[in-house]
């Protein structure tokens, strides 16, 4: 199936409710704009340099849609990350968060940059994210880094994000998934101000099912749209 296909077929068996990022590591301009003519909306890219270089390629039709940093963000990235990213879902700490939050301030200082916190949520040692066992009681270690970051002027609090393991079972990301819709819910219910927590980003090629099962509202799906990577 080609991949207009593909975006069509999830993009029909998911509820509307639910964002699909397509996960465009490794793929050409020519796949990326054929998934934007194909309806997207979203794409979700890993390295600043690759994104830039696409949005280069990809000209007027990059306008089309939003793009969203999917992948570890390295300080010295951040400048150009602002200038190509809509939203930055990779927040891992009140310092990548500060940094951000300073150039912003310089760069784009009429921007309000929505950001998400992303949340190692199976405490992996080869993932990104906040691992919680790290932090116990973690909803109070969220509360407060969350509190922190609604203070700077430049970034919005607008959802969480969790990978959860990539291969095997999705069954074995269902209480993985399940815990980070709870802190999502937690954190919701704080109403705090400057914090429109909104979006809860989980589910992969191997998972969305089960993560939209267990709140999910954004999934990002990367090889059941564009194939295996090779
Ligand atoms: C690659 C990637 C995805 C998509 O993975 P697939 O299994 O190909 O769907 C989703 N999220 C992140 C952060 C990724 O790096």
């Amino acid at each position: 199936m080609s991949i207009a296909e593909n975006y069509a077929r999830i993009r029909k068996e998911i509820p509307d409710y639910v964002t699909i990022i397509a996960a465009g590591k490794t793929k050409s301009p020519e796949e990326i704009r054929e998934v934007i003519d194909a309806g997207a909306t979203d794409i979700g890219e890993n390295y600043v340099q690759e994104a830039v270089k696409m949005c280069g390629a990809l000209d007027e039709k990059a306008r089309e849609v939003k793009w969203h940093m999917i992948g570890h963000l390295q300080t010295n990235k951040i400048n150009k990350a602002l200038k190509i990213f809509d939203i930055i879902q990779t927040i891992d700490s009140l310092e990548k968060a500060l940094a951000i939050e300073k150039r912003a301030a310089k760069i784009v200082p009429e921007k309000t940059i929505p950001v998400y916190i992303e949340i190692n949520i199976g405490n992996e040692d080869s993932k990104a994210g906040i691992e919680p066992e790290k932090y116990e009681p973690f909803e109070k270690f969220m509360e407060k880094l969350i509190r922190d970051i609604s203070k700077f002027e430049h970034l919005r609090v607008e959802g969480l994000m969790t990978m959860g393991p990539r291969f095997g079972n999705p069954e074995d990301s269902r209480p993985h998934f399940r815990r980070t819709k709870k802190i999502f819910e937690s954190i919701k219910n704080l109403d705090i101000p400057n914090v429109n927590l909104q979006y809860l980003s989980m589910g992969m090629t191997n998972s969305y099912r089960v993560a939209i099962e267990e709140g999910s509202n954004m999934v990002r799906i990367g090889t059941a749209i564009f194939g295996e990577r090779i």
